[in-house]
């Protein structure tokens, strides 16, 4: 099959599930609904079916629990063997614990690393061998606590450094959550906030990926991390100022980059533009 294929991760509500909706005015190919719980995912897909009428022949669902390795192999397997490849990758699935949560921190630190981090890292592991040539990568991050977020320089600059590799990024985050068990983590020089350094983590990672797929540069692969804005959807208990839509422009713009664009390639985005993080 030579159709043009993109997956959405956690399209079921909030921004997932309006990226999906505006991809399909603009992408010219299968849109992959993706969830963890099957059957909100297929409600999702129905309910864009029914507003959408662009949805109708363009959006599929698939199952994907990006904390579930097998989930992650399945729909790898699945597109191989149904298209082939790939050309849009928004990795939009995170979780955040709320403000008065009373899991206790390091474990928040552990399960929100696993599914905001390593999670959306295993999907790109499983997905990124299927990448077709110009496709864009979209991993939505934050701009909520930043690199100065972590007082300790050294591992600022560990996490930015030239040299820096998925797995020295991955071994921050696991002193992080080794710390955040043992509530040393503030005094080792790390933020107090688990989602803040998942996302940290994720904007670094970002850049790596980027300057890997530079080492080929005719395949013109493209991976940005991008901000989406303060937007009301259950992760902010509805106390976000900009709507779902508005959330989703700069994703979409991120995943729809021209062919051979210059700019931007491994950067952080908001609105469109390049932000420092
Ligand atoms: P929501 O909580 O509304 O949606 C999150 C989505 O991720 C849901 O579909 C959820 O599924 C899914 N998800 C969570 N864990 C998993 C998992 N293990 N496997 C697959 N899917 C999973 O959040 P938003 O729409 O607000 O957030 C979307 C993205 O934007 C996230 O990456 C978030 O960090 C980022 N962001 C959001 C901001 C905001 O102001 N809203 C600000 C900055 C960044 P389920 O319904 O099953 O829980």
């Amino acid at each position: 099959m030579t159709d043009k294929v993109a997956i959405v991760t956690g399209g079921n509500k909030g921004i997932g599930y309006a990226i999906v909706d505006k991809l399909c005015s603009i992408f010219d190919g299968i849109i992959y609904l993706t969830a963890r719980d099957e059957e909100l995912g297929l409600k999702a897909v129905q309910q864009l079916q029914e507003s959408n009428s662009d949805a109708k022949n363009k959006v599929k669902f698939h199952q994907l629990d990006i904390t579930n390795v097998e989930s992650i192999r399945r729909l790898a397997d699945y597109i191989k063997k149904t298209h082939n490849g790939l050309n849009i990758l928004i990795n939009n699935a995170a979780i955040a614990f709320k403000a008065n949560d009373a899991t206790p921190f390091g474990d928040q630190a552990e399960i929100t690393a696993q599914t905001n981090f390593f999670g959306t890292i295993n999907v790109c592991n499983a997905l990124f061998p299927l990448l077709q040539d110009h496709a864009r990568v979209v991993n939505i991050s934050s701009r909520y606590k930043m690199l100065d977020s972590i007082k300790n320089a050294e591992i600022r600059q560990n996490l930015i450094a030239p040299d820096a590799t998925i797995e020295s990024v991955s071994d921050i985050l696991s002193d992080f959550i080794k710390k955040a068990k043992q509530n040393s983590h503030e005094d080792d020089g790390y933020p107090a906030s688990a989602y803040g350094m998942s996302k940290v983590a994720l904007t670094a990672a970002t850049i790596i990926q980027q300057r890997i797929f530079d080492d080929k540069p005719h395949r013109d692969i493209v991976v940005n991390a991008c901000c989406p804005g303060y937007i009301n959807t259950d992760m902010t208990s509805n106390k976000g100022t900009g709507t779902p839509e508005q959330g989703a422009d700069t994703p979409v713009y991120l995943a729809t980059l021209e062919p051979n664009v210059k700019s931007p390639r491994g950067e952080l985005v908001a609105e469109r533009k390049i932000v420092k993080w």
